[in-house]
């Protein structure tokens, strides 16, 4: 049910108030970044369009309204790439006789548009989702403008997509648009939170939430284990001295273990900086809000201009790590030497 998304309050009322007035345009765009909710709202928005109990809202309970979250209602199509389909465990690789594209491809709509022609089985709608809409390759995308043109009857359009750029400006423009945007950090906390089987503390669901940039998905993909050693590696990033360089190699040394555990460093390392740089400004909400005092020391120790230049110098490490240019702990070094030393 769309009452169930939340933090995406802007493009659920566009969707309730077209819902509201009993007119729905026929092509829908759901535009936003990845896990903060689109197909979530599809499937809300297409129980209102399906369900017989509650006609234009969606009841959530009624049998269409429970096909449409189990994804098998008549009138209902999804439309993916092969390899979503498999990814997601709706197919087997078996299944295709070449590997599963990563494509949605001209015949997929061309079977689409067949089963258009065809008029509602059940439900006053018939309704199709496309999951990564601009997976859609150029003729797939130019096949679909014809049906965009002359919609079928009672047939609504939903195209999902986190690149919306991709696809032809002139399917775009034929579209009413849902825009969804990155959720808050405190409210991914709560639910990282909420998720943890052994409980976990608010500093650490924090750091999980402002590393996940307002995707949810991706905060709850990311493991917490990873970051155990947050306190540590902060704690012993703030002692490294420019006249030290035996202490940037004993910690590049420990960061660089492995690249799983240099990752997780980095990722720290960011957020960290971030803190400092709203303590330089006197702004609240610090992610290690159990560091604040060690925030405000660091304040004390490098210019904004200087920290700007750390943070950029640790997201080229981190490219460089997360691509295997090279020795991780190397990596390491050489990004301490020119923080400390240029
Ligand atoms: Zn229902």
């Amino acid at each position: 049910m769309l009452s169930e998304v939340q933090g995406q309050a802007h493009a659920v009322d566009a969707l309730n108030s077209a819902l509201g007035k009993h007119q729905v345009h026929h092509a829908w765009l759901f535009h936003g970044p990845d896990g903060v909710g689109k197909e979530l709202a599809a499937i809300g928005f297409t129980q209102a369009l399906v369900c017989l109990e509650k006609p234009w809202v969606g009841c959530g309970k009624c049998a269409a309204c429970t096909r449409v979250a189990k994804r098998n209602h008549p009138d209902v199509t999804w439309v993916m790439p092969e390899a979503e389909q498999v990814e997601r465990g709706l197919s087997g690789r078996s299944d295709f006789t070449n590997t599963p594209s990563r494509d949605i491809r001209i015949e997929q709509v061309r079977q689409l548009q067949e089963r258009l022609s065809f008029r509602a089985l059940e439900a006053p709608h018939k309704v199709v989702l496309f999951v990564t809409a601009h997976a859609m390759n150029a003729p797939a995308q130019n096949a679909l403008l014809k049906t965009l043109e002359e919609p079928p009857r009672d047939t609504v359009l939903v195209l999902i997509s986190s690149a919306p750029d991709k696809l032809l400006p002139t399917i775009r423009s034929r579209c009413s648009k849902a825009s969804f945007g990155p959720l808050p950090l405190d409210f991914i906390a709560g639910k990282v939170k909420a998720a943890a089987k052994k409980g976990m503390d608010d500093v650490l669901a924090r750091q999980i939430a402002a590393m996940a940039a307002g995707s949810l998905a991706r905060a709850l993909a990311l493991d917490p284990k990873a970051l155990e050693q947050r306190k540590e590696t902060i704690e012993a990033f703030e002692k490294l001295r420019a006249d030290d360089a035996g202490g940037w190699i004993a910690l590049a040394e420990v960061m660089g273990e492995d690249r799983g555990s240099a990752e997780a460093a980095i990722d720290v390392l960011q957020i960290w900086f971030r803190d400092v740089a709203l303590a330089q400004v006197g702004a609240p909400g610090l992610v290690n809000s159990d560091l604040a005092e060690l925030a405000t020391q660091a304040v004390t120790r490098v210019s904004p201009a200087r920290l700007q230049r750390r943070a950029g110098l640790l997201e080229e490490a981190k490219n460089a790590i997360t691509q295997r240019n090279g020795s991780t702990r190397l990596q390491l070094e050489r990004m301490f030497v020119e923080m400390f030393t240029a």
